[in-house]
This record gives structure tokens, C-alpha cells and sequence, in this order.
């Protein structure tokens, strides 16, 4: 009995630090079964066995917004291992600090034990522990801490609240709260060195202010512009996981009009400051954007590989016309280009092969469709992908780079019967007499043999 009165002092849920703001259910509103029932009972089984045991981060600040989470991290004084050994559905994850995932149902739950390590530019206790490169990144911070450490190396202030569903309570070290009533996004500490730590930070400030409607504070924001370029630091794989976590958030054209104005955009898409200089691509990546927003918002699935083709179209647009201007023919002188552009972000940004290959299916598709004539409109419509690159075709017939003609052609192409469609096909189409000229070589071989008799 004192034992576990012991434990509940020392793990802070009875002797919760001064700084904490203790927020009442008829404050924050936020109604028990609004909590996913996953979370709620791996803080209740945590509590039950006198650890600390909190709803963290994005999902409390979603929850305060009346958003629904789309996912829960919960944060703890237990220890991987002892989280591992009360919950028979979890495992253990990750190298460099483990977490567990705990699961019921098909909803997993992130366990993390409560961290220390640096935050708020404070001393760090635990310095000799932390690894720091040369800009000041932070390479390894797996220390445990406790509570309030936890709170203050985390990231803004909105993200730093912690709610425990047993007694409905939200604490609050760093005025989240007010915060996020007042629609603010606020490092916590010294903004220049949390950027400094991890430059992430500024993309992701980007993010969430897009994401939640927020103003990012003026000190927060101030030294965003000239720190841009410690992004170039980050491991590829890092800044193309934000990447996708900020193209796939609903708000990309929000996100990517605020990159823009914070001069960060360099650092994402190396070749995103180029596309912005021609009106034709900005306003072909804002379509796409805003489109990929409103299917994410309808629940329906965004292929990545869409999007990067999109991202880097008028790229490999200005590519293509240079290479035909060489003389190259279509076909060619497309894939020539398409290579050019993948290899440059190859480089830059770690986009997966397996997007590669979509993308280099639906850019190639451009130029197909632009065929009208003979029999290969109707293999097109039977293509794997015919429907991706047919959308694509739409967005440029959008955003003016092609005459909406061509848009509404495929539109009712694919749709008819087999007489209509006969009807529809054109006469030769740029493209088409070349191959033509081709198929007597197909001709040769039995020609060659019938006149032997003869
Ligand atoms: P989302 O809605 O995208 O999930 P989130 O804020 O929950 O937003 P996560 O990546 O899930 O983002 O991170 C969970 C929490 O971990 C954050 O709310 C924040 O407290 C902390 N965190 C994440 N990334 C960082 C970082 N780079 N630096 C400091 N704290 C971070
Ligand atoms: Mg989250």
C-alpha cells in the first residue's frame, strides 16, 4: 500500500510539479468517449499498475480543437519493457529510442517512456548522453527523463499537453492552452536553438500552423528564414518523411503557399523554386495540391507517386520540349528527361524507387495520349494506369497547359461503345505517321519467303 502511494508520488501523479496547469473537464470539454477506447484503457492498465500515464501530444491538441486524432501516443514513467510485459497484444519498437506499440482491435497505440535530453535551451542533465554534430543537430537523445523533461523537449507549446482519461485532467507546463486559444504556434524555448537541434522543427511549424489554422508566433517564426538551409543537413529519408507527412495532411497548397513564404521551400523540393517561377507550373502544383487535399478530405487513397509526378511535371515538361528542339524524337526525347529530373532528386531527396516507376508510368502516358488516331486509343484505355495518367491529362487541361479539347475527348472516349468510339479516333496525329513508316519490316519476312517459289 505505501509502496504503490511511494510509486504514484515519485512517478508525479500525485506531486504534480508547480509549473503545471491542472485543466478541468468543464474547462477543456473533452468528452470521455471522444478518447479512442485503445488509449484510454492502456493509461487506465498503466495507472492500475502505479505508473504515470498520459494521452500526448497531437492527439490532446486535436482533441482541444473538437478534431478527430488520427492516431495516440501515450507517455509514461514505465519502461519499455515493463509496458511490454502488461499488455499481451505489444511489441517493442525501434533502435534508437524504444517504444512500444500496443494494439486493440486494428488501433495501435504508441507507448513512449517519458524523455529527457535537451528542449527549452535549458541545461541538459543528461548532455553527456547527447550527441550533437557540428551545426548543432542533435544525432542521439535516448535518455530517459521525467515528466516535465518530457514536456519540455517537445516541440511547441500545443503539443506539450497531457491528458490523463482517468481523472479527465489536461496539464499543461507550457500555456498550450492559451496558446491554441489564441491560435498560436509557440516553440517552446529558445526557437533559434530548437531549430538548430532539429531542423525539422521548421517544417513541421509550417505543418501544423497550415494544418490547424494557427499563426506561428513572431519569435518562432523570425528565425525560420535564415536557418532554411540546415534542412540540407537532415538525413534525405527524414525530410522526405515530413514531406509526405505534409502532402498527405489535407492542407498541402495551404502548407506549400506557407513553405513558399518562409523560404523553405528550397530545402524540400530542390527543383520547387524553378516550377514556381513559371506561372504554367505553379498553377499546374497548386491544381494538383488542391485536388489531393479534397481526396484526402473525402477519405479516398492519394498515390504518392501521383504527386511527385506532379511535382516535378513542368520540370521534365521543360526537359522534353529542349530535347525535341535537339531533335530527339517524342518518345525519347520524353524519357530522356524524365531520367535528367529522377536522377537530380535522386540525389536531394530519397523519393522510393517504387514511386519512381509510377511516376515514369504516368509522365510516359502524356505523351501517349496525345495520340488520337488508329488502334492505340483503345489499347491506352485498357493500360494499367490509364486512369492516373488520364487525371493527370485533366490537371494540365486545368491549369492551361493543354487545350481542355483534348480533357474532354478521353472523357467521353472511354466511356463509349465501340462504334462511338471508332467514329471519335482523328485523323493522323503528329506522332502517328512516324511509327507508320515502321511496319513494313514487320512485312519483310513472308514476303521474302512467298517470292522464293515464285
Ligand atoms: P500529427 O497530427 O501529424 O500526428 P503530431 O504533433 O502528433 O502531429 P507526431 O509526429 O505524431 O506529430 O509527434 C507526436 C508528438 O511528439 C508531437 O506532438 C510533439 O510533442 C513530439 N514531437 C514530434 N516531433 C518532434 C520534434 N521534431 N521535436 C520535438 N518534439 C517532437
Ligand atoms: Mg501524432
Amino acid at each position: 500500500m505505501i509502496r504503490k502511494f511511494l510509486g504514484k508520488v515519485f512517478s508525479g501523479q500525485l506531486f504534480r510539479p508547480a509549473q503545471a496547469k491542472i485543466i478541468p473537464l468543464k474547462v477543456h470539454r473533452i468528452a470521455r468517449d471522444r478518447i479512442s477506447r485503445c488509449a484510454a484503457k492502456t493509461c487506465e492498465t498503466l495507472q492500475q499498475h502505479s505508473h504515470a500515464a498520459y494521452v500526448v501530444g497531437g492527439a490532446v491538441r486535436d482533441l482541444l480543437l473538437g478534431r478527430d486524432p488520427k492516431d495516440y501516443d501515450v507517455a509514461t514513467d514505465a519502461r519499455p519493457e515493463q509496458v511490454r510485459a502488461l499488455f499481451r497484444r505489444s511489441r517493442i519498437i525501434g533502435r534508437r529510442f524504444r517504444l512500444v506499440h500496443v494494439m486493440c482491435g486494428n488501433e495501435t497505440v504508441e507507448v513512449s517512456t517519458f524523455r529527457g535530453g535537451s528542449g527549452g535551451g535549458a541545461d541538459n542533465a543528461a548532455g553527456d548522453q547527447q550527441t550533437t554534430d557540428e551545426h548543432g543537430r542533435i544525432l542521439r537523445d535516448n535518455v530517459f527523463g521525467s515528466l516535465e523533461d518530457d514536456a519540455r523537449r517537445r516541440d511547441f507549446t500545443i503539443n506539450a499537453m497531457f491528458y490523463d482519461p482517468v481523472r479527465q485532467e489536461v496539464l499543461d507546463y507550457h500555456n498550450g492552452v492559451p496558446d491554441l486559444k489564441a491560435r498560436k504556434l509557440r516553440m517552446i524555448g529558445d526557437p533559434a536553438q530548437r531549430y538548430r537541434e532539429d531542423p525539422i522543427r521548421m517544417l513541421r511549424a509550417v505543418r501544423l500552423a497550415a494544418a490547424c489554422g494557427l499563426e506561428i508566433e513572431p519569435h518562432t517564426r523570425k528565425p525560420i528564414r535564415a536557418m532554411a538551409d540546415l534542412l540540407h543537413n537532415v538525413p534525405t529519408a527524414r525530410v522526405f518523411d515530413e514531406m509526405m507527412k505534409l502532402l498527405l495532411s489535407g492542407h498541402a497548397a495551404e502548407c506549400v503557399r506557407r513553405l513558399r513564404k518562409e523560404g523553405l521551400h528550397h530545402g524540400l523540393l530542390p527543383l520547387l523554386d524553378v516550377i514556381f517561377e513559371q506561372p504554367l507550373g505553379e498553377r499546374f502544383v497548386m491544381k494538383a495540391l488542391e485536388n489531393t487535399d479534397r481526396r484526402i478530405k473525402a477519405d479516398k487513397p492519394v498515390s504518392p507517386g501521383f504527386l511527385f509526378a506532379a511535382l516535378l511535371w513542368h520540370e521534365v515538361l521543360a526537359g522534353w520540349k529542349q530535347a525535341e528542339g535537339r531533335g530527339m524524337h517524342t518518345m525519347p526525347a520524353l524519357y530522356h528527361a524524365m531520367e535528367q529530373v529522377l536522377q537530380v532528386q535522386a540525389e536531394k531527396l530519397a523519393i522510393p524507387r517504387r514511386y519512381g516507376a509510377d511516376m515514369k508510368d504516368i509522365w510516359a502516358l502524356q505523351a501517349r495520349l496525345l495520340n488520337r488516331s488508329g488502334r492505340r486509343p483503345f489499347h491506352l484505355v485498357e493500360h494499367m494506369r490509364f486512369r492516373a495518367g488520364y487525371d493527370f491529362l485533366l490537371l494540365r487541361c486545368e491549369s492551361g497547359e493543354l487545350d481542355a479539347e483534348i480533357g474532354e475527348w478521353w472523357e467521353k472516349f472511354q466511356h463509349a461503345d465501340e462504334a462511338t468510339r471508332t467514329g471519335m479516333l482523328l485523323g493522323d496525329s503528329p506522332g502517328a505517321g512516324k511509327k507508320r513508316r515502321r511496319r513494313p519490316r514487320h512485312r519483310k519476312k513472308p514476303a521474302a519467303a512467298s517470292a522464293v517459289p515464285e
